[in-house]
C-alpha cells in the first residue's frame, strides 16, 4: 500500500502550514495510512517500515530546522503533534516488542481462572513497579492498581482483564497452555486464554512502558488497573466496591480494549454509544412431585412444566417486546431426570437474558418470573425458585460519544482510514461498562487479531468463522500487540495534557 501521507503536503513549500488551524476534525482529511511496520514483517513491509521511519525522522528534522514561523505554529497544528507522537511511540514500541512477545507467551502458557489470578496479578504488579508506578495489590480480589503521577493534567485509567477460561487448548501453537485444574464441580478441566486477555495484558504492559518512558512529553496521572474475574462479570464491581474510585485518583477518562476474532491484525473496531449489552444470568428450579413413569396421575411432572415454560418464554421477545428494541432470552441448560421410567421431582434450567435498555431488561426479568410461576400454578406444582444473579450482571456498555469520536479520529490518522471500522453493537457483555456507568467518560475498542488471509477466507465462505472462547482461537502475537500498544498509547496521549 502506498504511503499516502505526504510530509510535503504538511510542510511543503506551496503551503507550509494550513491556513486555518488544524484540529481533530481536520485529521481525516490528512489521509494517513498505518505505519507499515505495524503489519506482518515481510520484505515489502520492512521496506515500507523503513520509509515510514525515515519520513518520521524527516518530519522531526524539518520541525527542528523550520523557520521561526513554523516553530510558532507547531503546538497548534495537530499534524505536527501527531507525527511526532507517533514517531516517539513507534521508537519505544520497536524497542519493547521482543520482550513483550516473551511476556505474551508466558501469560498465554500460564493462564488462571476467574478469582484465581494470583500469579498473573503479581507479574503485572512487578511490571508496573519497575516502571515507577505506585502499585496496590488485592483491590477487589486479585485486582491491582498502579498510579503514575506526572504533574497537573487529566487522570486516565487504562484497564486490562486478567482471567482465563476452563477450556482445553487445541490451537497447537508452541506456547499453548498445558495447565489443567478442577472446576467448581470438581471436574478435570484445562485452562486457556481463549478470550485474548493475555493479549490485553501484553498491550497494557506495553502501553505502560511506552508512556512511562515518554513521561517528559505528557502531564497528568495514569491509573493502570489489572481487573480480575471479567469472565464471570464480577471483577469491575469487586474493584469498585473496594474503593477503586475513592482510594485512588478518580479518572477523567477510562480506556480498554478487547481482542476481536472478526478483524485482521492491524485493524481496530469501535462504536459510538452502544457497544455491548445488558447480560443477566437466571437460574430456574422447577419443582414437581416425582414418581413412576407409568403412573403420571400420581405425580406432578416438572419436565412437562419446564417444556411449557420454555415455549412461553419465547413470547417475551416475540409478543411482549417492542421489535425495535433488541432482546434475547435463551435457555442454555436444562437438567432433570435420571431414567426412562422415572418422573423426577425437579428440573433445573439456566438462562441468559440480553437487552440494550434498562427498562427492557426489567420487563424481561419480571416476565421470566411471571411465566415460570404461572406454569407451576397451572400444574398445581410447588412454587418454583427463580434466581437472578444480580451480582454478576453485566450492564450494557455505552462508549462516551465525545471520547469515541476524539479517539477514533486519532486511530484513523495513525492506522489509516481503511483500518478503523465503526461497527454495529454486539449482544455480548463486558463489565468495563461499570466504570463508564460510574460517570467516567470512557472508550472500549476492539483489536483485530487474525491473519488477513483467514479473514478473507471467512468472508468468502471458504473458512469457518471463529469466535472468542473457542479452543482454537489465538491472536497472531506480534502484529496484534503492535497495533494494540500503538493505538492505546496514542489514545492515552491524546487525552493527557501535552507537556510544554
Ligand atoms: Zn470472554
Ligand atoms: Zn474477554
Amino acid at each position: 500500500m502506498p504511503l499516502r501521507v505526504s510530509l510535503f503536503q504538511l510542510y511543503g513549500p506551496t503551503r507550509i502550514l494550513p491556513e486555518k488551524k488544524l484540529d481533530f476534525s481536520d485529521l481525516t482529511a490528512l489521509s494517513f495510512t498505518m505505519p507499515p511496520a505495524m503489519e506482518h514483517d515481510n520484505e515489502t513491509n520492512l521496506a515500507k517500515g523503513s520509509l515510514m521511519r525515515f519520513s518520521i525522522l524527516l518530519a522531526n528534522l524539518m520541525v527542528l530546522l523550520a523557520p521561526a514561523g513554523v516553530q510558532a505554529q507547531k503546538s497548534g497544528p495537530f499534524a505536527y503533534d501527531l507525527v511526532k507522537r507517533q514517531a516517539l511511540v513507534l521508537g519505544q514500541l520497536d524497542a519493547e516488542l521482543k520482550s513483550l512477545d516473551t511476556l505474551y507467551k508466558y501469560l498465554h502458557s500460564h493462564p488462571e481462572l476467574s478469582y484465581e489470578e494470583e500469579k498473573t496479578a503479581a507479574r503485572l504488579a512487578k511490571e508496573l513497579r519497575t516502571l515507577g508506578f505506585t502499585v496496590t495489590e488485592k483491590v477487589g480480589g486479585h485486582g491491582i492498581v498502579g498510579v503514575l503521577k506526572n504533574g497537573a493534567g487529566p487522570t486516565v485509567l487504562i484497564r486490562t482483564d486478567m482471567d482465563a477460561l476452563p477450556i482445553v487448548e487445541k490451537t497447537g501453537v508452541a506456547y499453548a497452555s498445558k495447565i489443567r485444574t478442577r472446576d467448581k464441580e470438581g471436574r478435570d478441566v484445562g485452562i486457556m486464554h481463549a478470550c485474548g486477555h493475555d493479549m490485553h495484558m501484553t498491550c497494557w504492559v506495553g502501553t505502560a512502558r511506552v508512556l512511562a518512558n515518554l513521561k517528559k512529553h505528557w502531564r497528568g496521572t495514569l491509573v493502570f488497573i489489572g481487573q480480575p474475574a471479567e469472565e464471570v462479570g464480577a471483577g469491575a464491581r469487586m474493584m469498585l466496591q473496594d474503593g477503586l474510585f475513592k482510594r485512588f485518583p478518580r479518572p477523567d477518562y477510562c480506556l480498554g480494549l478487547h481482542c476481536d476474532s472478526r478483524l485482521p491484525h492491524g485493524h481496530v473496531g469501535y462504536t459510538e454509544g452502544l457497544s455491548l449489552v445488558n447480560v443477566d444470568s437466571v437460574d430456574i428450579l422447577v419443582k414437581g412431585k416425582g414418581g413412576h413413569g407409568s403412573a403420571p396421575h400420581t405425580t406432578i411432572d416438572p419436565i412437562v412444566i419446564s417444556a411449557r415454560i420454555i415455549l412461553d418464554l419465547q413470547t417475551l421477545v416475540s409478543r411482549e417486546n417492542n421489535p425495535l428494541d433488541p432482546a434475547v432470552v435463551t435457555v442454555g441448560s436444562i437438567h432433570g431426570g435420571t431414567k426412562h421410567n422415572i418422573i423426577p421431582a425437579e428440573v433445573k434450567m439456566q438462562l441468559t437474558v440480553r437487552s440494550t435498555r434498562d427498562d427492557v431488561r426489567a420487563r424481561l426479568l419480571e416476565g421470566i418470573q411471571r411465566i415460570t410461576k404461572a406454569a407451576a400454578f397451572a400444574a398445581k406444582a410447588p412454587e418454583p425458585v427463580v434466581r437472578i444473579e444480580q451480582d454478576n450482571f453485566t450492564p450494557a456498555l455505552y462508549n462516551t460519544v465525545e471520547v469515541a469520536k476524539k479517539t477514533s479520529k486519532v486511530f484513523r490518522a495513525v492506522l489509516g482510514d481503511d483500518k478503523v471500522h465503526e461497527q454495529k453493537p454486539l449482544m455480548g457483555g463486558e463489565d468495563f461498562s461499570r466504570y463508564i456507568r460510574e460517570g467516567v467518560p470512557g472508550f472500549f475498542f476492539f483489536l483485530g487479531t487474525l491473519p488477513p488471509e483467514r479473514v478473507e477466507a471467512m468472508r468468502m465462505g471458504k473458512a469457518p468463522p471463529i469466535s472468542l472462547h473457542s479452543d482454537l482461537y489465538y491472536p497472531v502475537p506480534e502484529p496484534s500487540m503492535r497495533t494494540g500498544v500503538m493505538s492505546m498509547s496514542m489514545a492515552a496521549l491524546n487525552l493527557l495534557k501535552t507537556a510544554p
